[in-house]
């Protein structure tokens, strides 16, 4: 077995069709063994409940090869927890951890050929998910589902440097309180693609969603939680009921308290400070963390001192130690990288 002949610098952020993937259904209240298959395509019922209902939960978390030749990934254990939590949320079966880890492992091991070699910036995503597969007509659970996982390879999230990027004040809300604003279902993004589709039409490259009941407090973009610097190098994020817990900020704060000496603050963060903070990014298993060069508001510009040529100070250190344990060269976290071959 060789490495797939592909140009690993220049896949971009695409679906390529790998060689096998993983399906295990659940029926009768219990799941099957699960295997692996070759069939890339979903033969389900006109009616089930993900078709009507959306009744669907996912994961995503990458694959790839260290400094020194190990193909690992990043933390599989938080998405497991994490995959339950949304399930559980949509009425949905529980996957054990265990079956999740073993799952994701063995759909690696069988497309070990796609991981992209260490240096190219690349990565193998991985993406988990569960469906209700059976038909229902009347509003309810499904009674039948399937929990799958593919993978493709993916270029760098940032190709020749990660340049601060635009956003936007949303006018749209994406997460009610006491909502599904914190689980990771595909409703949060079909409701989401006009607002990004509209934000791209307006020249931003994100939405920035303030909470909905007040409008007043910022709560995330469409796929990514905040960090904020402050001006004496305090690290700020929003705390909220209805934000994703993305488990890049939650290493990221890991990371700056015990890696960096920073201080963390994890609280409610109203949209009228943002302008008083030093730094801003976005983050999230793609890109790690995207810089924040400005945010509007209705014409009002936010520019934050860190310009929009490169990722501010604090950001940039934050972004190398976590790389930097993810690749290898620095020591992890007992537990948080899981070598598969
Ligand atoms: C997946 C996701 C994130 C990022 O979470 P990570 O675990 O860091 O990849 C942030 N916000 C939303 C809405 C998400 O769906």
């Amino acid at each position: 077995m060789a490495k797939k002949d592909i140009d690993w610098s220049n896949i971009g952020f695409g679906y390529i069709k790998t060689d096998k993937r993983y399906v295990s259904n659940y029926k009768n209240g219990a799941w099957d063994e699960g295997a692996l298959i070759e069939d890339d395509k979903v033969t389900i019922s006109e009616c089930a409940c993900v078709l009507q209902y959306a009744q669907t939960v996912f994961e995503g978390l990458k694959a790839y090869t260290t400094e020194d030749g190990h193909v690992v990934c990043f933390r599989p254990d938080l998405n497991a927890s994490r995959l339950k939590d949304s399930a559980a949320r949509l009425e949905m079966p529980t996957i054990p951890e265990d079956k999740f880890i073993d799952a994701v492992v063995k759909t690696v091991e069988a497309n070990i050929d796609y991981v992209p070699p260490y240096g190219s910036g690349a990565t193998l995503y991985i993406r988990p998910y569960m469906f209700g597969s059976d038909a229902v007509i009347g509003v309810k659970p499904a009674n039948e589902y399937q929990f799958r996982v593919f993978c493709t390879p993916v270029g760098p999230y940032f190709k020749g440097g990660a340049k601060p990027i635009t956003i936007r004040v949303s006018d749209f809300d994406r997460a009610a309180p006491h909502g599904t604003g914190h689980i990771k279902a595909g409703l949060n993004y079909a409701m989401s693609l006009h607002a990004i589709v509209d934000a791209h039409n307006q020249g931003y490259d994100e939405n920035m969603y303030l909470d909905a009941a007040t409008r007043t407090k910022v709560e995330e973009t469409g796929g990514a939680n905040f960090i904020f610097v402050t001006k004496d190098n305090k690290v700020v994020t929003p705390k909220s009921s209805s934000i994703l817990p993305s488990i890049t900020r939650r290493s990221l704060i890991y990371v700056a308290e015990h890696y960096l000496g920073l201080e963390v603050e994890e609280r409610e963060v109203y949209f009228d400070e943002v302008k008083n903070f030093a730094e801003c990014g976005l983050c999230g298993t793609a890109a790690v963390i995207s810089p924040v060069g400005k945010i509007v508001d209705h014409g009002k510009e936010i520019c934050f001192p860190s310009g929009m040529e490169e990722m501010g100070p604090i950001t940039k250190k934050l972004y190398d130690t976590l790389t930097g344990i993810q690749m290898g060269h620095i020591e992890a976290p007992e537990g948080w990288i899981k070598v598969i071959k």
